[in-house]
């Protein structure tokens, strides 16, 4: 063992003294044998969630280790704008979704990175609507007695959120717009803690994706308010929509997708999204994420072409709703 050890390591130095040759992406990927997906919120929640079944199904394609780490805070910008640095060899990609490639530039100046310029889109990985839960014991039994509630409440009570940006606070703050009241705003590294605290009734409500929300609500842990969405899921048959309450603005569905940072070969990210669109063809991982309330885009039209132009429409469609939010 200690022999096979110090081999190693005059290799390692051999390839070390190598640092002057120009290095190619694919040499680095093959020294470290891995890949490195930054997810910018905390451990368990739905961005999370997505990101560990895309890492799984893509490793085995890829025939190399995807390793999620997370990097939470500030609505996602820390850990996006580490992605945005890191070396675009094809080690680091970012799970990039509606909050950290739309929203969050948009709402924060400090955000530190451009979302189109600084990345290379790789592909979509799964879409879900955004859901509103109160504590239990609020009176909630539709959308229309929670919003009165809330407008009777000033700024009484609280809501938790990911952060300046994120869905879960962007998606509550057109509710509270309805309301005419300021309830306090709490931010966490995530929506994990955020639910956490609701479900202990620290918190008076929350807004997060279906992926995260729907087991709480099930398990009656915290009371489901609307599906942000024009319809219902069967994920949670019993959970009326926001539109079919008479709410039809109060329409929010998220999307995940992968990056690069800029300046990644293009070598690599076709390798990485015919990884990423083999798997999401597995008809067990497309139930899986389905079981969860999140749905697989089509295969064909998957592709970093189409992503990229998501992420600019997407970011044409938010800012003059984020600038009426905030005026
Ligand atoms: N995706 C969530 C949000 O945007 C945060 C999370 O995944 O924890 O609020």
């Amino acid at each position: 063992m200690a022999r096979h050890a110090v081999t190693f390591s005059r290799r390692a130095l051999l390839a070390g003294a190598a640092l002057a040759l120009p290095a190619t992406a694919s040499a680095t990927r093959a020294e470290t044998g891995r890949i490195t997906l930054i997810v910018p919120f905390a451990a368990g929640g739905p961005t999370d969630i997505v990101a560990r079944l895309a890492a799984d199904g893509m490793a085995r394609h890829l025939g190399r280790a995807v390793i999620v780490e997370n990097f939470a805070g500030a609505g996602g910008a820390t850990g996006t704008l580490r992605a945005a640095r890191a070396r675009p060899d094809g080690t680091t990609m970012v799970l990039g979704q509606m909050a950290t490639h739309a929203l969050t530039p948009i709402l924060n100046p400090q955000a530190g990175y451009d979302p189109l310029a600084d990345f290379v889109p790789i592909g979509l990985i799964a879409n879900a609507p955004m859901v509103i839960a109160a504590r239990k014991g609020l009176p909630a039994s539709s959308l229309r007695e929670f919003r009165d509630f809330v407008a009777g409440s000033g700024n009484r009570l609280s809501f938790g959120h990911a952060g300046l940006g994120a869905t879960s606070q962007v998606a509550c703050e057109l509710f509270n717009r309805g309301t005419g009241a300021a309830p306090v705003s709490i931010a966490y590294r995530g929506t994990a803690p955020a639910l956490n605290d609701l479900a202990a009734g620290q918190i008076d409500f929350a807004c997060d994706q279906l992926t995260s929300i729907a087991p709480l609500i099930r398990s009656g842990h915290i009371q489901g308010v609307a599906l942000m969405a024009a319809t219902r899921s069967p994920v949670l048959p019993d959970l009326p929509s926001a539109a079919e309450q008479g709410f039809p603005d109060l329409s929010v569905e998220v999307w995940n997708g992968l990056l690069f940072p800029r300046g990644t070969p293009q070598t690599v990210v076709a390798e990485v999204h015919a990884a990423l669109t083999t798997a999401l063809d597995d008809p067990g991982l497309i139930r899986r994420f389905e079981e969860l309330g999140a749905s697989v885009p089509a295969g064909a039209a998957n592709t970093p072409a189409a992503f990229g132009a998501l992420i600019r429409s997407e970011n044409a469609r938010w800012r003059p709703v984020l600038e009426r939010l905030t005026r």
